[in-house]
């Protein structure tokens, strides 16, 4: 069997607004291209029309194929079912609302045909988008920047280019929390970027919510960093000094200050809240990291499929989903 040269993944939640366009749009960009392209939607427990959407853009191009997983597993796990089940020497991931304009893939092309393997974009500008998102993104970045292991692009998000040798890695990692940016970061090999403005969403509503963007940072961080852990032990450090000052300081009061106020109740209540504090704070770095390890101890399969349009798929892998993910079914 001759498998396409080009493969674009595209997550889609509830996007039945931005399908058609985004179809129309990335449909023009294939076109242009050299070589045969597939596109795979994959639907990440959609609750409006757009799977309907996608079953007859797959009936009436052949080009297009489809992964519905079982219910919404996040933006980062429908990527990684794309990953999986992509078949291209390169590989495209961009999002369905066209923040990611699929006009610039010939460049990325471009750069791949130049020998890099991971072609990432950088956005220059966002437009439209809330100060707030903005702000904290932009925070969310320099932090990651300055905590991770891995040199982690500022600004990239997950619009990309990867060779299929990156992919073939990308898939051998067993990890459950997948912060794809990370990731392709990690695994080194040849890479560049190309800058781009983001411009605002095509249709519809934004999907990552604010819990979302959230518990994607946690797990960036997480995910690429154990320095939490140790500023909780610089924090356990510090509260144990100023106990030691503090008690210094009672004793000092008490001997030649004999009336203080500070020596009585007060302080007492204060350092008890302050040093529940940073146990719970301590507590709580040393949770997510301990959450971390359950949930890979679990070894529950990354998504659960319940249909596929294009692809060969045995019934018991769709039962399963993907458990292990050297199933590739290339
Ligand atoms: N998405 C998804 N699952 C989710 C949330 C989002 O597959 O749980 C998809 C969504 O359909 C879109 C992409 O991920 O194609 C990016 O989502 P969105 O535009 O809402 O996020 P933002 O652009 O604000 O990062
Ligand atoms: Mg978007």
């Amino acid at each position: 069997m001759v498998y396409p040269k080009y493969s674009f993944i595209v997550p889609i939640y509830n996007e039945e607004k931005t399908i058609p366009e985004m179809y129309r749009r990335i449909s023009a960009v294939m076109e242009q291209l050299d070589d045969s392209v597939e596109l795979i939607l994959v639907n990440d427990g959609s609750r409006d029309s757009s799977l309907k959407l996608m079953r007859n853009l797959h009936q009436s191009d052949p080009r297009v194929c489809y992964l519905s997983l079982a219910r919404n597993f996040g933006h980062q796990i429908a990527v990684t079912a794309g990953l999986n089940f992509a078949r291209g020497q390169v590989i495209v991931i961009l999002d369905a609302d066209l923040q990611d304009p699929p006009e610039l893939i010939p460049d990325m092309i471009q750069k791949w045909r130049q020998g890099y393997q991971v072609v990432y974009a950088v956005r220059t500008q966002r437009h439209k988008e809330s100060w707030f998102k903005r702000f904290t993104a932009y925070l969310f970045y320099r932090l990651l920047k300055r905590l991770a292991d891995v040199d982690i692009p500022n600004d990239s998000g997950d619009f990309c280019l990867l060779d299929r040798q990156v992919v073939d890695v990308l898939n051998s990692m067993p990890e459950r929390n997948r912060y794809l940016r990370g990731l392709r970061s990690w695994v080194g090999f040849q890479q560049t970027f190309i800058r781009f403005e983001r411009e605002p969403r095509f249709a519809g509503d934004v999907k990552y919510t604010f819990s979302k963007s959230l518990a994607l940072a946690v797990n960036g961080l997480v995910s690429f960093s154990k320095l939490p852990l140790r500023i909780s032990t610089y924090i356990g450090l510090l509260a144990a000094l100023t106990a030691i000052l503090m008690g210094f300081l009672v004793l000092y009061w008490r001997i030649f200050v004999p009336h203080s106020p500070l020596t009585g109740f007060t302080i007492i209540l204060v350092a008890i809240f302050f040093i529940g504090a940073v146990q719970l704070l301590c507590v709580g770095i040393l949770g997510e990291y301990v959450g971390r390890i359950y949930e890979e101890a679990k070894g529950r399969p990354l998504y659960t499929l319940g249909e596929v349009g294009g692809f060969s798929v045995t019934g018991k892998q769709l039962e399963a989903g993907f458990k292990s993910l050297s199933e590739n079914p290339r």
